[in-house]
């Protein structure tokens, strides 16, 4: 069985860590922090085999020169020369085998432009997503347009349903304060936030999420929902679900 686990970094990431239960070796990925892996790695008797990256923001790469020089994994990314110590250079469409598993890669610009994804199908399905899809919410558009973005996440919505979501960073609880404005009559967002405030509660984490779920409750994958348009025309335009997905990444960053 491959688990995955969260290694909380810095202030709200997560740096997810995969493991069979029969073997030592892990994966990690995006490891922002080298301190809290070394930790972890040294105390169980691990062997860091793979670390994924899925973009070049230091919250995600900031501990690859240090995991690098102490166990020398494999290190898959995107193709961007600025993010140093990258041996296999990925992107769309390519496959890779990681801890038994073959993975995909869906190049998604928008929060940057050489932002990736990791897929893989099976029991259930797996997606490493960065700070592209966040439970409830979505990046900031750093480099890409609201149209890239848009294109992004429709790409990642078309996954299947059970698919479950590990997004890079803790942002669910104020995600879902933005998405009862943007989606006032939706019972979902309701109950997902009383769900999420008892999780947080506990100083549990709130994901992984599905694709189901944040299907329901994500305003930015409801872009196109009657009720989340006619919330979004008192901020800007909403003449076509593009037009209303940059309307509503735009009121979430001043909100
Ligand atoms: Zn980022
Ligand atoms: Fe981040």
């Amino acid at each position: 069985m491959l688990s995955v686990t969260p290694i909380p970094a810095f202030d709200d990431n997560y740096i997810w860590l995969l493991r069979q239960d029969t073997s030592s070796e892990i994966c990690v990925v995006d490891p922002g922090d080298a301190a809290p892996v070394i930790e972890l790695i040294e105390r169980e008797g691990l062997t860091l085999g793979t670390v994924l990256i899925t973009h070049h923001h230091p919250d995600h790469t900031g501990g690859l020169p240090e995991l690098i020089a102490r166990y020398a994994p494999r290190v898959i990314g995107p193709d961007n020369p600025k993010i140093a110590g990258i041996d296999e250079r990925v992107g769309d469409g390519d496959e890779i085998r990681v801890m038994g598993r073959l993975f995909e890669v869906h190049e998604v610009p928008g929060h940057t432009l050489d932002h990736i994804a990791f897929f893989t199908a099976g029991i259930p399905p797996l997606l490493f997503c960065g700070d592209t899809l966040f439970s409830a919410g979505c990046g900031r558009l750093f480099e890409g347009t609201p149209e890239q973005m848009h294109a992004s996440l429709t790409r990642l919505a078309a996954l299947p349903d059970d698919t479950l979501v590990f997004a890079a960073h803790e942002y669910t609880l104020a995600n879902l304060r933005f998405a009862l404005a943007a989606d006032p009559h939706n019972p979902e967002v309701t109950r997902a936030m009383e769900e999420c405030q008892r999780t947080r509660d506990l100083y549990r984490p709130t994901l992984p999420s599905t694709l189901a779920r944040e299907k329901r409750i994500n305003p930015f994958l409801r872009a196109g929902d009657a009720a989340v348009r006619h919330a979004a025309s008192s901020q800007g335009n909403t003449d076509s679900e593009e037009a209303t997905f940059a309307t509503l990444r735009a009121w979430k960053d001043h909100f």
